[in-house]
C-alpha cells in the first residue's frame, strides 16, 4: 500500500465502518491477469492485509478476505458472463489503456469487469466506495445486473458508487501522475522515517522555483498539497507564506513533510509491525472472514443456479 491508497481509499473506508455491513476482498485473481511471480503472490496478499488491518479496517466491523478464498466469485463471472455484451467489456478505458501497448493481451483482461461485478453482486452490494477511475466498471455492473434480473427475475440491487468525501486523486512523488505502483511515484505507507526522507526529498515541487531565492507558488506544487494530509492547518498556513516569500527553502519544506508523515504514520507502522510478527494471527482473521463471505455467497449462488434453472450447488 502506498499513501494514495490510504488517503484516497481504506482511510475512508475506515470511517464507514459504523454505517455499513461492509465486505472488503483481497482481489488476488484480479491481480494475476498482470505479470507476477507465483512466489511472491502469498506474501503480497498477506502484506495487503496486514497494511489493511493496520490503518484500522477492523475485521470485528467488516468481512475482510481473499477473493480466491471464495470460489464462488469466479461462478457468479461465468454466470454473469452470459448476460455481459462483449462490446461493452472492449468499450472500458482500462480494458484500452492496457491492452494498447501490450504484446498479447489475455482474456482474463477484458473480462476483469465481469469478477468485479461478480464481487460486488455476490454480497448483493447496494453501495460501492469506488474512486472516479472505477465509476465505469459500476456502471457495467449495474447494467449487467439489470440484464440478468431482466432475464431470470429480480435478485440483485443495482449498487450505487458511494462518493468518498476524502477520495480526492494523490499525485505522486513527480508532482504530475498520480501516485501509482507501475508509475513508481510512490511513498509506501509502512515506510521508516529515514526512507520517507529520501524519498520526499526527490518529490518535484514548483518548477518555476529555481533558487532558494525564487518566490515559490505552492498551489502549484504536491508537496505542499502533502502537507494538507499531514500538517496541521497552522503548519499549512504558515508554509504557505513562507514559501510564497522566499522564507523556506523547498529543502526545508520537504523536510518538515517528511517529519509530519512520520509522525502520523507511527501508529499505522507500529501496529504493522505487531501484525506482520504474527502470520497466523492475520491468516485466522482471513479464514473468518472467508468463513463468514461464503455463508451470503452460498445463499446467492444457490439462489441465482436455481433462477437460471443449473442443478443445485454441490456443497
Ligand atoms: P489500486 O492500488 O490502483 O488497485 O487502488 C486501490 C484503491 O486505492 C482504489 O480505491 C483507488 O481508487 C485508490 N487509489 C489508488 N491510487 C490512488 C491515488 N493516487 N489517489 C487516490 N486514491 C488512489
Amino acid at each position: 500500500m502506498h499513501i494514495g491508497n490510504y488517503l484516497g481509499a481504506v482511510r475512508n473506508w475506515v470511517d464507514l465502518l459504523d454505517d455499513y455491513d461492509g465486505f472488503y476482498c483481497i482481489v488476488d485473481l484480479h491481480a494475476i491477469t498482470v505479470q507476477y511471480d507465483p512466489r511472491d503472490l502469498e506474501q503480497r496478499v498477506l502484506d495487503l492485509a496486514v497494511g489493511l488491518l493496520a490503518s484500522g479496517l477492523d475485521p470485528e466491523r467488516c468481512t475482510l478476505f481473499v477473493q480466491s478464498s471464495v470460489p464462488e466469485h469466479t461462478e457468479l463471472q461465468w454466470l454473469l458472463g452470459t448476460v455481459t455484451p462483449l462490446g461493452e467489456l472492449q468499450r472500458m478505458t482500462q480494458f484500452k489503456d492496457k491492452s494498447r501497448d501490450a504484446e498479447s493481451v489475455n482474456a482474463g483482461l477484458l473480462t476483469y469487469p465481469v469478477l468485479q461485478a461478480a464481487d460486488i453482486l455476490l454480497y448483493l452490494g447496494e453501495r460501492v466506495p469506488v474512486g472516479e477511475d472505477q465509476r465505469q466498471h459500476l456502471e457495467l455492473t449495474r447494467e449487467i445486473a439489470r440484464r440478468w434480473n431482466a432475464r431470470f427475475g429480480q435478485v440483485f440491487p443495482e449498487p450505487q458508487p458511494l462518493i468518498l468525501p476524502h477520495g480526492k486523486r494523490i499525485l505522486g512523488l513527480d508532482g504530475a501522475t498520480k501516485m501509482s505502483k507501475s508509475q513508481g511515484n510512490t511513498i509506501p505507507l509502512l515506510a521508516e522515517p529515514d526512507e520517507l526522507h529520501s524519498l520526499v526529498r526527490t518529490a518535484v515541487t514548483d518548477p518555476a522555483r529555481v533558487r532558494k531565492d525564487d518566490p515559490g507558488n505552492p498551489h502549484v506544487c504536491n508537496v505542499f498539497a502533502l502537507h494538507g494530509h499531514f500538517s496541521s492547518s497552522a503548519e499549512r498556513d504558515d508554509i504557505e507564506i513562507l514559501c510564497q516569500t522566499a522564507g523556506i527553502g523547498c529543502v526545508d519544506c520537504k523536510n518538515r513533510l517528511a517529519d509530519n508523515l512520520a509522525e502520523t504514520l507511527a501508529p499505522v507502522r507500529e501496529r504493522a509491525r505487531e501484525l506482520a510478527d504474527r502470520p497466523e494471527r492475520v491468516r485466522q482473521i482471513l479464514a473468518a472472514g472467508t468463513a463468514s463471505a461464503r455463508s451470503v455467497a452460498r445463499e446467492t449462488i444457490a439462489e441465482v443456479r436455481q433462477r437460471m434453472g443449473l442443478s443445485t450447488s454441490p456443497s
